[in-house]
Formats: C-alpha cells, structure tokens, sequence
C-alpha cells in the first residue's frame, strides 16, 4: 500500500515523498481514511507508531478549500500534554503543509515561557497546537477564540490526564462547537479516560496498534548486577570503554537527573539534565544538541521522556528501574524505533531484582545478566 492510495492531495504527496516515507505505517493505513471520511477517532497507539502523521495529512487535506475562519478563531485543535510534545506536533503540521496551495498557519502555545509572542503569534491562526493551561489563559485574554473548531484532537491523552489536566481539558471542551470532528489518542486505556471518551467521543471507530512486539525483538537487552555505590563508576565505564556516542540514561526522580548528568560531566563525559524543573530554553536547547549527535549523554525521567521524539537512538540505560513495565517498553522502544536495532542496558542492584523480574515476565522476554563485580571500574 502506498500514500497515493489515500485520496490525499498531490501537494501532500509531495511533501510526504520529500520526508521520504515511503510507505504508510500501520497506525496510519487506518487512521488516515478514518479521518478523511471525517468520523470520530479512538487510537491507542503507542509514541513512535507513527500516529502523528497519521492525522496531520488527513485534517490538512480536510482543511483545504474550507472557507477560512475569522481572524484569531483556529479551526483545528490539537491538545498534547507537553510542550515537547506541542513543539513536534507543530513541526509536523508545517513539514506536511509546505507545499500546500495555501498556507496553514500553525502556532504551538505552551507554558513556561512569555505569553506576548504567543497572543501576536495567533493573528491569523488555523491550526492551533496547545497545552491546556496555557490554552486557557489565551482564551481567557481574548488573543483566541475556539468557537470555530471543527476538529478536535487529543494527543496522549492519557497522559494529559496523568498530569492532572481533567479540569482544564473539561473547560476547554465546553468551549468548543458540538458539532465538530473529535480525535483522540492515547498509548493506554483506563477507566478514567474511558469517561473522557464517552464526553468527547460520538459513535468513534476504534484503531488498535499493539506496541511492536518486533521492536522489543530488536534491541539488545543486557542487565548488570551492581552494587548502589558503584552505580556512577560503572555507567561512566559503560560509556567510556564501549565508546557509546548518543545515550539516553534514565533516572527515577529530577534530582538524580541532575546529579547523575553533574558526574558524568566532572568526569569527562559530556551530558546535560533535562525534566520538568528546567527551564523551557534549557530543555529544547538540550534536545536539540542531542538529536544533532553534538550532546554525548541526555539523563531524564519518565515524565518528560515520553512522547519525545528521537530517531535513531542507538543506547538507552536505565541507570534506576521505572516503577511500571510499561515505562520500561516505553524507555527501552526508543532504541528499536523505524527498524532500527539498538541496545538496552539496565542497572539492577540487589534491591531492584524482584521487580526486575516482575518486568521482564510482563515484557515476555528474560535480559541477559552480567556480575558486574568482575568488572574493574577502578579510575572511572
Ligand atoms: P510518531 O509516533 O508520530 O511520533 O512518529 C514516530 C517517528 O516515525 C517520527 O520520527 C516520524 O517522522 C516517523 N514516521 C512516521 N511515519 C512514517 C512513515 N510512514 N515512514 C517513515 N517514517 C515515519
């Protein structure tokens, strides 16, 4: 199955042709005519199954030759529960829409950062991307209006609700037209976000992509038996003698972000922190290098890692196990991403093992170990 078999817009095309996608993902063979025929959508997708191309082409191609809105009134909004995530979702819609006929604007809006651009920003807005907060305060200062959204999307929205944003998101909901076109995508379902579908949601056709088990195939997973204090030498051992280049290393809680990142770099490996303490500048400057290859280490956590977006990614470590399996698919899935193989290493000290266990039996799959008491991580 190719692209062009979708009915979407030459334009489009070419713009797909010119990200070289050859070939539509799964996530997207359903979701695209789902969202062309204009219905209600629940998806559970995973991050990195594809799903954000997967209703960008289809609610730009809907968009075109749609009488335009009036001045600061979006069409389509899409809610995301980070400003990462807000800041991706954007640069999709504008890769995607280059080469239309007429411009789409796009704006993202988000927390953390100065709310004067953002009110200039939304002259002219079609395409609204947001976080909810923010969203809220912008409606609330006139600088935008939703009283013309015909598409609504909900990014990950069960991680919106896992950051507490049900309040807002029901604010914003009751600002909205009825009559519009709802998409909603989570990685999970759960009671709670069931009660969200049954709000927002009408008569929705549902699209199922299991994580890839392939992916989990993939990647090499090796575990270390280790002792809590020779945690530090051993991961700068790891990085140093197998010459590692671009590592994601987790950790459980901001402050051993920080402390773990403040090591490596007292010890020669570049690195830098990022989660939700830094500031926005800090966090997309960090990205930026890292996915350039010009940062050698990015230690975060699992709140801010999630819906990141990073290609390639050849080494994570879990220097601390998450508390969930499904975090640690989620982790470890970034090195086995568009058919590329990768590595996971964890580290797992005496404590860790029961729940080390617990993870691989829920993954399916048993990590090879290695005592890291034979190894000499003197001078690291
Ligand atoms: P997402 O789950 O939307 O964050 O997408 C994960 C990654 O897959 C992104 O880097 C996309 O650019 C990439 N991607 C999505 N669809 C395709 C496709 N059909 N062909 C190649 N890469 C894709």
């Amino acid at each position: 199955m190719s692209f062009s078999s979708f009915g979407l817009s030459p334009a489009l095309l070419k713009a797909i042709a010119g990200q070289n996608y050859t070939q539509p993902y799964p996530v997207q063979k359903e979701v695209i005519p789902v969202v062309l025929q204009r219905k209600d959508l629940l998806g559970i997708a995973p991050t990195g199954s594809g799903k954000t191309a997967g209703y960008v082409l289809p609610v730009l191609n809907n968009l075109q030759g749609q009488a335009e809105a009036r001045n600061r009134h979006a069409r389509v909004l899409v809610l995301v529960p980070t400003r990462e995530l807000a800041v991706q979702v954007r640069d999709v819609f504008i890769q995607f829409g280059a080469e239309l006929p007429e411009r789409v604007k796009t704006i993202a809006v988000y927390g953390g950062v100065s709310i004067n651009p953002q009110m200039i920003g939304l002259q002219g807005v079609r395409v609204l991307v947001a976080t909810p907060g923010r969203l809220l305060e912008l409606v609330e200062s006139n600088a935008v209006h939703l009283s013309e959204i015909d598409t609504l999307v909900l990014d990950e929205a069960d991680k919106m609700l896992n950051l507490g944003f049900r309040e807002e998101m029901n604010r914003i909901l009751a600002l909205l037209p009825v009559r519009r076109q709802n998409l909603l995508f989570s990685a999970t379902l759960s009671d709670q976000l069931a009660a969200i579908n049954q709000l927002v949601l009408h008569n929705p056709v549902v699209v199922k992509i299991e994580p890839e088990k392939e992916n989990i195939e993939l990647i090499e997973q090796t575990g270390y038996f280790v002792s809590p204090e020779q945690k530090g030498p051993l991961l700068r051992y790891l990085i140093k003698t197998r010459d590692l280049k671009q590592v994601l290393v987790f950790t459980s809680s901001t402050y051993q972000a920080d402390n773990v990142a403040d090591k490596l770099c007292k010890n020669g490996i570049d690195a830098v922190s990022v989660h939700s303490k830094k500031s926005q500048g800090a966090r997309t400057g960090a990205l930026r290098e890292f996915k350039a290859g010009t940062l050698r280490v990015l230690v975060t956590t699992d709140l801010l890692a999630r819906g990141i977006d990073i290609e390639f990614l050849p080494h994570v470590i879990n220097y601390e196990l998450p508390r969930s399996p499904k975090d640690y698919i989620h982790r470890i899935g970034r090195t086995g991403r568009a058919e590329n193989p990768g590595e996971a290493i964890t580290l797992v000290t005496p404590e860790d093992q029961h729940h080390f266990r617990v993870i691989q039996k829920k993954m399916g799959r048993w990590v090879t170990m290695i005592d890291s008491a034979g190894i000499d991580t003197k001078g690291f």
